[in-house]
């Protein structure tokens, strides 16, 4: 166990990482964050931040010097740089379970092999790929890039066979899958911690709602049946075990009108939709991790109120800061600001958490809110 006291490094600084770093800080842990950005939300929070590259050889050999454990907040974290520090101090996640979730094709090919079902697709590496693929998926599909996507961003919807091509160009001719679009009853997520020594434990199930492929709200728990929870826990476990996974694992699922669980996406790390667990759980899933990889026995993941979380995306601060006294004047709302500075449309700036007797009324509650955010 590596116990309070220790320092911990995390690599990636942004809101993920800032509530890993707060959490850590908590259980009185020192917290070392490498980012290359000098404002990023977590490195203000951190007893140090290194804003270096991600594959800078002086930063990487200080996390490694300094940090008992490491971890990351951000997929995209170059593998061969946890590699390298993989070889002087345990790196949890490992560099092979973020390859695998990097890209698209790996992933899906990754959950064949833990014997999941995903939504039909097909991979295109070029033009000659397209129409092979065009025979044997249906339009409406999505054609998305294989790496480096996220929040909606880097997928085009294809209706015909002529916007294929024009989609597949757009995307700059990477390697991509088209996914087959399905018609979606819900969208839910689990959220599930493994410690190296092999204890794993969930989150109560949320039902997502998207908006225009971000993440719009969190509703806890999910309307689903027993049957779609049990299936969803199990496919979570599976692919922790099929990546002898160490640390925090979020996967997207899409429930289709039809009843069939399809695993949508993987997360090798903590996730927007389980933000909620930061107000409503005994333990959050940032908690959750720090515990998970330093193999301290995990808390209990108890939802003590139905909670509803809603995004606050940069889009609302069109007319300057949003009026905070709105949600500040009710008691049982949470409001957690990221402390960025730059307000883009789509930007993940802050979240807030509805809690209540009832989901309805969270929602009710949540819904209301945000109208009169905007
Ligand atoms: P990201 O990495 O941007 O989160 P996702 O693949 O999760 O990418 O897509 C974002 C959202 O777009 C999903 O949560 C879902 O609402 C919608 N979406 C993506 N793929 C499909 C699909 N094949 N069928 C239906 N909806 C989809
Ligand atoms: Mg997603």
């Amino acid at each position: 166990m590596i116990l309070p006291g220790k320092t911990l490094g995390m690599l990636g600084g942004g809101q993920l990482g800032r509530f890993f770093t707060v959490a850590a800080r908590s259980l009185g842990y020192r917290v070392v964050v490498l980012d290359p950005d000098t404002g990023s939300p977590a490195g203000r929070m951190a007893d140090e931040h290194l804003h270096a590259a991600y594959t800078d050889a002086w930063a990487l050999e200080q996390m490694a010097s300094g940090c008992a454990v490491l971890s990351t907040e951000f997929e995209n974290i170059p593998a061969e740089s946890l590699r390298r520090l993989a070889k002087h101090r345990p790196v949890r996640p490992g560099a092979d379970a973020l390859e695998q979730t990097q890209n698209r094709i790996r992933e899906k090919q990754m959950l064949k092999a833990a014997g999941l079902e995903t939504v039909p697709y097909a991979e295109i590496q070029g033009l000659e790929d397209l129409s092979s693929a065009l025979s044997s998926i249906q339009l409406p599909a999505i054609l998305k890039r294989a790496a480096l996507g996220y929040d909606g961003k880097g997928q085009v919807t294809v209706t015909t066979q002529e916007t294929a091509q024009e989609a597949f160009e757009y995307l700059g001719k990477v390697p991509c899958v088209l996914e087959q679009r399905v018609d979606l009853d819900c969208e839910i997520s689990v959220i599930l911690a493994r410690t190296a020594s092999g204890q794993s434990c969930c989150f109560p199930i949320a039902e997502n709602r998207h908006r225009h492929g971000i993440l719009h709200m969190s509703v806890v728990p999910a309307n689903i049946d027993a049957d779609i929870k049990a299936q969803a826990e199990a496919a979570a476990a599976a692919i922790a075990a099929h990546l002898d996974y160490v640390g925090l694992l979020a996967v997207e699922f899409f429930v289709t009108r039809d009843g069939q669980l399809l695993v949508n996406e993987v997360a090798p790390r903590p996730h927007n939709s389980g933000h909620f667990t930061l107000d409503a759980c005994v333990t959050s899933q940032f908690e959750q991790q720090v515990r998970a990889i330093c193999d301290l026995p995990l808390g209990a993941t108890d939802l003590l109120r139905p909670a509803v979380m809603v995004n606050l995306l940069g889009d609302l601060w069109a007319n300057g800061m949003p009026d905070w006294s709105l949600l500040l004047a009710n008691p049982q709302v949470k409001l957690h600001l990221y402390g960025k500075e730059e307000a883009r449309p789509g930007r993940k700036m802050g979240h807030f958490t509805v809690l209540a007797d009832d989901v309805t009324t969270a929602l009710r509650q949540a819904e209301q809110l945000y109208q009169q955010l905007r």
